[in-house]
């Protein structure tokens, strides 16, 4: 199932940029151009986040977002804005955004906050992948940090266990060190320290 994403933002270049961007990235995008109608999609359900932009005609992204929160709207919810100023930042974050991005912003920098986010909502609403995952002679137990292989139990830490799910998430697929740093050390990210995913990994 393809991530349902709502893009809210009024300038035509930025949007059209960002619906492409994001469809080629596999989710399921929809537009609005401005605050009123956002709030309207965002309200009819059945979307997994919505991406705000602050600064929007009629009725801006903080209303937008108080509105929904004051519904007790449970989406999770990127704000997108040219203002980088903390004040803003914190504004946005008190009226419930999930997570703040400063336009111009590469893709990649949207997408990958846009799939934490979406991955915090899931492990909170407890959808949680199998607890256990059995692969060749190894059986790894998520909620004991354990796998047995070849009938020896090996202790893991937190952070290898959430590395070998999002491994087991990901077959096939080439990871880089930074997006395994976004995506599995996230919001514990370590300041300036890509070798430190050479640590768990090897
Ligand atoms: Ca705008």
């Amino acid at each position: 199932m393809k991530p349902r994403i709502l893009i809210v933002e009024d300038e035509p270049g930025l949007r059209m940029g960002l619906v492409d961007g994001l469809r080629s990235e596999g989710f399921h995008v929809e537009e609005c151009a401005d605050g009123l109608s956002g709030l309207a999609r965002a309200e009819q359900g059945g979307l997994d986040a919505l991406v705000l932009d602050l600064m929007l005609p009629g009725l801006d992204g903080y209303e937008v977002l108080r509105r929904l929160r004051a519904a007790r709207r449970a989406l999770p919810v990127l704000v997108l804005s040219a203002r980088g100023e903390d004040e803003d930042r914190i504004q946005g974050f008190e009226y419930g955004a999930d997570d703040y991005v400063v336009k111009p912003a590469p893709l990649r920098e949207i997408v990958l906050r846009l799939r934490a986010i979406l991955r915090r909502t899931v492990a909170v609403e407890g959808a949680e992948p199998a607890a256990q995952v059995r692969f060749g002679e190894v059986e790894v137990d998520f909620p004991s940090y354990s796998l047995t292989r070849a009938g020896k139990r090996h202790g893991l830490n937190r952070l290898e266990a959430e590395l070998l799910r999002f491994f087991l998430a990901h077959p096939g697929e080439p990871l880089d060190r930074n997006r395994l740093l976004d995506e599995v050390w996230g919001q514990e990210r370590p300041a300036s320290a890509t070798r430190t995913v050479d640590t768990h990994v090897f």
